[in-house]
């Protein structure tokens, strides 16, 4: 698995975090099969927005995705192999 993170304005690297862990009992894992680069995560790297979000170096960027749920815990509300496409406001669910 390889994502972006935030370095500071103007700095992004593209890494191998660690695997995912499902902490919470509404928590789900996808795996990302598409992603883009949003307006916001330019802005970051711009340094006109981080400030304003409190964006710290070492947070993943990338919040436009599509992708498919591989393992949840008992309070998730999705079905393992289910389509995901991510929004703030519903968590996702599709
Ligand atoms: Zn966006």
């Amino acid at each position: 698995m390889k994502a972006v993170f935030y370095g500071g304005v103007g700095k992004v690297s593209v890494e191998s975090p660690d695997d995912p862990v499902l902490l919470h009992d509404d928590d789900a894992i996808v795996r990302v099969t598409a992603a883009s680069i949003c307006g916001t995560d330019v802005r970051f790297y711009w340094g006109t927005m981080s400030s304003l979000v409190g964006l710290q170096p070492g947070t993943a960027l990338g919040h436009e995705f599509v992708g498919v749920i591989e393992e949840t815990q008992s309070a998730y509300r999705g079905r393992i192999g289910a389509f995901f496409v991510p929004f703030a406001w519903n968590r996702g669910l599709v």
